[in-house]
């Protein structure tokens, strides 16, 4: 069978070896099919389908999970936490009046993604789980992503690459959602036929090259996000995203951030663009700026913390520069009354 269409790019067949592309029913069947070897999710398929076609990966089927309603839609409880569902589209969790009220940097981080086609297909699920943008990469160059044990960018064309937390491989986390909803503390809900249920806390779900080389987070195959859970805890209006970017529209972040003051006065701060996974700043800082009143000296020492282990490769040293003004600005920012 052939790769479904309405997808950016080309959605012609590539012919043989294309996957083949299975609706799941309901969510017992999604993971009986994701248990087949090579099988693997489909949300959008924005980033898949174009993956596929470019042979960046060669699944066998792909599970398409956009017709399960357990999947789909946001669910409330009454404590006023969220769980929303994997393969609900980044442009229905934009338009939610109640996101909107309760997490606005996750609703804010779903409308700067891309175009608006890119998140009336995109999915939450994906947007999590899509592969990075390293030219190198994506050009199928023999980097250590693609088994070879080379990082092109270390030497060459590094502008966009990871000031933090790289090495071997210096790509760094394309999603806003997952800058967000770091912030936020927010839980995901995993399933697979083998694995049953897992609750991995966000910070938990994504991984350095370092330590996993083949994927940017930990599922195993088999495995499917099949809702993220918002706490209570983080909802309200202490809360931003923020991201800049190069030609500043329908555009990857060079380098966004995200704040919350939770209602225990607690506070977590992200970047993303600046590392292989969303970069939550280390916990002394978050408790310094949780715990009152800053002069200006202070915010720049906060912010200069922050970014000391920061170590730019040859042409991104700019984005310590840029870093270092977002995390100034969300920290007057988490102070103000
Ligand atoms: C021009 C352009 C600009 C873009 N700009 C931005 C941007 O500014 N910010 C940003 O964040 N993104 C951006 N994107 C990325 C885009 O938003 C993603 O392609 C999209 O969010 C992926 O969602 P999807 O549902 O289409 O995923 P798919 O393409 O269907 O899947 C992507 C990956 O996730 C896996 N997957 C899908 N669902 C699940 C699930 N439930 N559990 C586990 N794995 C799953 C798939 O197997 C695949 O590996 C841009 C893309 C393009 C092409």
């Amino acid at each position: 069978m052939n790769l479904p269409s309405g997808t950016e790019g080309s959605t012609e067949s590539s012919g043989a070896g294309d996957p083949s592309y299975v609706p799941a029913g309901d969510l017992a069947q999604a993971r009986a099919l994701l248990d087949a070897p090579g099988a693997v999710p489909l949300g959008g398929g924005t980033d898949l389908v174009p993956s596929i076609r470019e042979r960046l990966v060669r699944p066998r089927a792909l599970v398409d999970l956009a017709r399960i309603s357990d999947l789909r839609g946001i669910a409330w409880r009454e404590d006023g936490s969220a769980l929303i569902g994997a393969a609900t589209t980044l442009a229905a969790i934009a338009s939610d009046g109640r996101m909107r009220t309760a997490f606005p940097a996750v609703v804010r981080a779903c409308e700067l993604v891309g175009s608006p086609a890119l998140r009336n297909m995109g999915t939450l699920g994906g947007n999590l789980c899509q592969r990075p943008r390293c030219w190198y990469f994506r050009q199928r160059l023999p980097c250590h992503k693609h088994g070879g044990s080379h990082c092109y960018a270390y030497h060459g064309e590094n502008e966009h690459h990871a000031i933090l937390g790289g090495g071997p491989c210096f790509i760094v986390h394309p999603s806003d959602t997952a800058v967000a909803l770091m912030a936020l503390g927010a839980t995901l809900h995993v399933t697979g036929q083998r694995t049953g249920e897992r609750a991995i806390a966000i910070e938990d779900f994504f991984v350095l090259p370092a330590r996993r080389i083949d994927s940017e987070n930990v599922l195993t195959d088999g495995e499917a996000i099949r809702a993220v859970e918002l706490p209570a805890l983080s909802s309200g209006k202490r809360q931003a995203f923020d991201k800049v970017t190069q030609r500043g529209a329908w555009d990857f972040a060079v380098v966004s951030v995200a704040w919350a003051r939770r209602t225990d006065g607690s506070v977590r701060l992200v970047l993303g663009g600046v590392a292989p996974i969303p970069w939550r700043v280390t916990t002394s800082i978050e408790e310094d700026v949780a715990s009152g009143t800053l002069g200006e000296d202070d915010v720049d020492t906060l912010a200069e913390r922050a970014l000391h282990d920061a170590r730019p490769l040859a042409k991104n040293g700019y984005k310590v520069d840029l870093a270092g003004a977002l995390l100034r600005r969300a920290i007057v920012d988490l102070n103000s009354p």
